[in-house]
């Protein structure tokens, strides 16, 4: 992949051109662009920087996409920017009209640019309109935390988030494809939503997470137990789990699939993927006087064939 890339082999070898000189103003961005002679020489990822400035609405800084809007004065801003500053430009608060700006659209178009997330690996370089879509299913894009329960905001590949899992919320780490888990939660009547309980599971040479937790289903309180894939949705197919609970002679099974985390921790318990268990045959199954939840679940990770 890398080595079929023109563009990429290019940025590789001829690092200096990638930062205009500094003096170089607009107008030379807009002759590289349409100067073919320079093109080939220079592709246009040499000159996106500036531009890639000029395409910054001024107001929510993203990237502009068409309809690129103008004022008089030829300030520019977003189309999702324009509705919300009553009709001044921002800039210079003349009147903004409805002007558009073609020649930056066309100039977006012409462009093409590395993915995001190059950083995290990816060495693609896109089309300016068609960057955001593959951006959305790049293969490098950075995984959210798969932690539940908190309103976690890190984000990084699978390596960095098994090592944030372990020092930052301090979760179980477990070696091995089967497993046995106790469960045990004292005054089972207060069932909170956020209840939950998080163990990493590392087989195969990939990572698993078991999640537990309680919550309300309609007027019932049930248990939810599901298994996630650290990865990517096609990947996670290529496995199998299965779930067991039970006590008092009675148990329940569950095989499923596990989720990737790309599907977040609600999306999946709202899917109901999982073993779940009411929570007066759970109570049951822990025995006792009903004071304690006390759930042993067993469990399994298997390589599809
Ligand atoms: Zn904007
Ligand atoms: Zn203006
Ligand atoms: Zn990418
Ligand atoms: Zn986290």
């Amino acid at each position: 992949m890398a080595s079929g890339n023109p563009f990429f082999d290019d940025i590789r070898s001829k690092p200096e051109v990638i930062d205009p000189p500094p003096n170089e103003d607009m107008m030379d961005v807009g002759e590289h662009v349409n100067d073919p002679a320079q093109n080939a020489l220079k592709p246009n990822v040499t000159v996106s920087s500036s531009v890639r400035e000029l395409l910054e609405c001024p107001v929510c800084l993203n990237a502009m996409y068409p309809p690129i809007h103008q004022c008089s004065n030829g300030h520019t801003l977003c189309s999702g920017c324009k509705p919300r500053v009553h009709n001044r430009c921002p800039t210079c608060r003349h009147e903004l009209g409805n002007i558009r700006c073609l020649a930056l659209e066309k100039v977006a178009a012409s462009l093409e640019l590395p993915c995001k997330y190059q950083s995290f690996g990816c060495i693609g370089i896109y089309p300016y309109y068609s960057k955001l879509k593959h951006e959305s299913q790049c293969i490098y894009r950075p995984y959210n935390c798969p932690y539940a329960g908190s309103e976690c905001t890190v984000i990084g590949d699978i390596p960095y988030l098994v090592a944030h899992l372990k020092d930052d919320h301090k979760v179980d780490m477990h070696n091995g494809s089967t497993f046995n888990h106790r469960y045990v939660k004292s005054n089972p009547q207060e069932v909170e939503n956020a209840t939950w309980m998080l163990t990493v599971f590392s087989c195969f040479g990939q990572y698993f997470c078991l999640h537990f937790e309680a919550f309300q289903l309609g007027m019932a309180p049930v248990y939810i137990a599901f298994l996630r894939f650290m990865g990517d949705d096609n990947e996670a197919k290529n496995y199998s789990y299965s779930l067991e609970v039970g006590g008092n002679g009675r148990k329940t099974i569950w095989q499923g699939v596990p989720r990737s985390i790309r599907d977040s921790h609600r999306k999946v318990r709202d899917s109901f993927d999982g073993l779940i268990i009411q929570r007066n045959m759970a109570l049951f199954f822990s025995g006792g006087d009903r004071k304690e939840l006390k759930l042993r679940v067993t469990g399994r990770i298997w390589k599809e064939q």
